[in-house]
């Protein structure tokens, strides 16, 4: 209790009087410094007044501190071996509340209505485990619950698509599907020795701030998905074959293709990876303007 569960000795002696034999297959790497805590908490910026929610709790290293920051923490572990442990190392912290499901099939405005007070500023933070990183970013960005931030830890490689510039190798669908909602921002690089065990893999720590509602939006949201994923299908084809790819190779096709890229003015011979997001949806309309 005196001393951080984030601590290499204090973590080991945890699971050996558990006996507890991490899982990989659940992405179990526990962290055990507190400078990258502390890291983690302040690029939230979490204060008080504000309700978090955490994925894979772990052995509560990270939910720890975040009850000491936070109003309320809700931290959903999917892993039932942990609960007695959870239970003992977060005793002292009666503002979190461990549910013990799976975040990919939660009902995340459910339990948010049920669990947490819904007008206070609702943070997500989380040491994801690495081997569903990208279905959960997919599933809160699509979800119907908003976050003032999210900042979690992640493999660096997916990092750095998230926070890619365009024309670079790391920008691709991912990066555009975050960034036509967030604003991403990679806040620290971690290091693998950093947890117990270490992953095989160098971590980073990314930020995402919801961006003001956007003025520039695709008239068909769905459609808008479907041209930026066909863009990227083929990353050594330029834009006008993979639109060829998605629409089909019919002379009156390409033609309708060639209009709408007219209309956008975009360069047919271009690669996806040198367009904007704003040009992505620009395309798109145009797209739909020519009747694809
Ligand atoms: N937060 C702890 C820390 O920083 O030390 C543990 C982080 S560990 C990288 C990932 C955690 O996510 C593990 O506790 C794992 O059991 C949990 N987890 C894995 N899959 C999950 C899922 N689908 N839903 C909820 N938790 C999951």
């Amino acid at each position: 209790k005196d001393i951080d569960i984030a601590n290499p000795a204090r973590t080991k002696a945890i699971m050996n009087s558990y006996g507890l034999q991490v899982k990989k297959s659940l992405g179990q790497n526990f962290l055990t410094d507190q400078n990258v805590l502390h890291n983690i908490v302040f690029t939230a910026d979490i204060s008080q007044e504000d309700n978090v929610i955490e994925i894979g709790p772990g052995i509560g290293a990270l939910t720890e501190y975040l009850a000491r920051a936070a109003h309320q923490v809700m931290a959903f572990e999917i892993d039932d071996r942990l609960l007695p442990i959870l239970d003992e190392t977060l005793y002292d912290y009666d503002n979190v509340e461990i549910i013990n499901q799976d975040i990919l099939k939660a009902d995340l405005p459910a339990m948010v209505k049920e669990h947490l007070d819904v007008d206070r500023p609702l943070k997500l933070v989380a040491n994801l485990p690495y081997y569903i990183t990208t279905p959960i970013l997919m599933s809160l960005l699509a979800g119907s619950v908003k976050f003032e931030n999210i900042v979690v830890m992640m493999q660096k490689e997916v990092a750095d698509r998230l926070a890619a510039e365009p024309g670079t190798k790391a920008y691709g669908a991912l990066t555009i599907a975050v960034q036509y909602r967030m604003a991403a921002e990679m806040a620290m690089v971690v290091p693998r020795t950093v947890f117990v065990p270490a992953p095989n893999v160098d971590s980073a720590i990314v930020k995402l701030t919801a961006l003001p509602s956007r003025t520039h939006v695709p008239f068909d949201e769905a459609a808008f998905f479907k041209v930026v994923k066909a863009g990227f299908a083929h990353r050594r084809k330029n834009l006008w074959n993979n639109l060829q790819s998605l629409f089909g190779k019919l002379p009156e096709t390409k033609t309708a293709i060639q209009s709408a890229l007219d209309a956008a003015e975009i360069d047919p011979k271009i690669r996806a990876e040198r367009l904007t997001v704003d040009e992505f949806i620009t395309l798109t309309d145009a797209l739909h303007g020519a009747e694809l």
